[in-house]
């Protein structure tokens, strides 16, 4: 029986990150993965073909809307969906060719196949068993549905996020279930594509969670780009046909049920934690009333030598902080001290004027009692948004009243998903809003919009 000290379960970004720093570290590693493809979720039918799209789609906006009034003339583009598509699997390939490179690289053994874990210090794949001193359990995550609601991505008509990044054609009218960052990015991109999207929502505002400035300010601009919202509205089921659907929904605040028809119905009402076949069950591994696989605070489950991360246990649902996981996780093995600030994960929606957010909202922490200022700061004010035409949006920063220390903040705007690092580093030293007001912003940046937001907890900014 092959032996190793660290076999890692599931490719995605918090496996496969896990993998690299256990090699690094000098352990002997393998990797297991039930797909064809390295890379999870994220890389096969998450973050990076939606970027991708999101991406292709964002420029054909530009064409259509934009070049004309800084004098690039001529006819706009046409769209070819089939290569729109073509051009998003060469991405995603690119990336798991990537991560198939560095497993290589890095000496990490990649047994092909769905593993299950007969018992701890076994790992089973296919028929071989391998004898390990420890296992990650790196599973992830599926889409989840709702009671009424049958997806089924072949047909097309009914789809999760997986379905709706390959649909066979553009729809004429798509509804989105969920108005949650991944239902806003891939609304977005149909209503880029020309279909009319509409967003059914049980609750009263746009990605839950962030403050209700942000979601007021984000809702309004994607209205402007053509999306249209039903919120409060609970979706009672959906009757599809090979070719159509209607979504039913009842308003919350009462009244006759209502239908909308569409071609295409995106069910994006969230992801559920994903560990079914690995016999956890019969190991006694503990699970959250949520069904994720419980852990203490260095990733350990209940049974000595199995560990898990990512998208499988509590936390944000997000690549990066399964990948901070894969690091950690991959010290604690190595008998070293691995840490996650779990106070400081970043979220960014990728939509254009992007929203980024890090740490307390201001809404949490003023019904906490918490003293905050807020120091906000308009893109209208900021020279560069307005060159390039996205002046929309906003930067905001919440620092304590009493300490100046940096809180929170809030960025909808250009490159806000690349901007909220200077706030995540801010925090990480735990900086006041005073020491991004005192270092020197290069002009004309976004970024002089943070620097801006953070003299407006003091003094005040300049340019509002
Ligand atoms: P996963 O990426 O889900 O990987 C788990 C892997 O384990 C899978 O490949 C699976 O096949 C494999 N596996 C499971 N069980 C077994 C088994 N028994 N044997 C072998 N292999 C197994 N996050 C962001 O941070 N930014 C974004 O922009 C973003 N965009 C997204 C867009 C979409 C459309 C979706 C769906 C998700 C997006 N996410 C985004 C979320 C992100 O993809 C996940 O948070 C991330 O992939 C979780 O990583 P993971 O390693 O925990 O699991």
């Amino acid at each position: 029986m092959s032996s190793y000290d660290v076999i890692i379960i599931g490719a995605g970004p918090g496996g496969y990150v896990s993998a690299i720093r256990c090699a690094q570290l000098g352990l002997k590693t393998a990797i297991v993965e039930g797909r064809e493809t390295l890379g999870g979720t994220c890389l096969n039918v998450g973050c990076i073909p939606s970027k991708a799209l999101l991406h292709a789609t964002h420029q054909l906006h530009e064409a259509e809307h934009n070049f004309a009034k800084m004098g690039l003339k001529g006819k706009s583009p046409s769209v070819d969906w089939n290569q729109m598509k073509s051009y998003k699997d060469e991405v995603i390939g690119q990336n798991t060719g990537g991560i198939e490179f560095l497993m290589k690289k890095n000496k990490i053994d990649w047994l092909k196949g769905w593993a299950s874990i007969p018992a701890a210090g076994q790992v089973k794949v296919g028929d071989e068993t391998y004898a390990t001193k420890n296992i990650v359990i790196a599973s992830g995550s599926v889409p989840s549905s709702l009671p009424g609601v049958t997806v089924d991505n072949e047909t097309g008509v009914v789809v999760d996020s997986t379905g709706a990044l390959s649909l066979p054609k553009v729809p004429k009218k798509m509804v989105v279930i969920g108005a949650g960052v991944i239902g806003l990015e891939l609304g977005s991109v149909y209503a880029r594509l020309g279909s009319e999207v509409t967003v059914v929502e049980y609750m009263d505002a746009v990605c839950p969670g962030m403050d209700k400035d942000v979601q007021r300010s984000f809702k309004k601009i994607l209205e402007k780009q053509g999306l249209t919202f039903i919120m409060g509205a609970a979706v009672q089921g959906v009757d599809a046909t090979k070719t159509k659907a209607k979504v039913k929904y009842q308003p919350k605040k009462g009244g006759d049920e209502e239908v909308i028809d569409a071609d295409v119905v995106l069910v994006a009402t969230g992801r559920k934690p994903f560990a079914a076949g690995l016999g956890l069950d019969a190991l006694g591994v503990k699970l959250t009333e949520r069904g994720q696989i419980a852990t203490d605070a260095h990733w350990a489950t209940n049974v000595p030598g199995i560990y898990a991360i990512g998208d499988v246990i509590e936390g944000p649902m997000l690549a990066h902080k399964a990948e901070d996981e894969g690091m950690a996780v991959a010290e604690v093995i190595a008998g070293k001290h691995g840490h996650v600030n779990y106070g400081v994960i970043p979220g960014v929606v990728y939509t254009t004027p992007e929203v980024a957010n890090v740490g307390a909202t201001e809404d949490a922490l003023k019904a906490e009692g918490r003293k905050i200022k807020v120091g906000k700061f308009s893109f209208m004010g900021n020279g560069r948004a307005k060159a390039v035409g996205q002046a929309d949006g906003f930067v905001k920063i919440i620092a304590d009243a009493e300490t100046d220390r940096v809180l929170g903040a809030a960025i909808i705007g250009p490159a806000a998903g690349d901007m909220i690092h200077e706030i995540c580093v801010a925090m990480e030293f735990g900086a006041s809003a005073e020491d991004i007001a005192l270092t020197c912003h290069a002009h004309p940046t976004y970024s002089e919009a943070v620097r801006e937001a953070a003299l407006a907890c003091g003094d005040g900014a300049i340019h509002a």
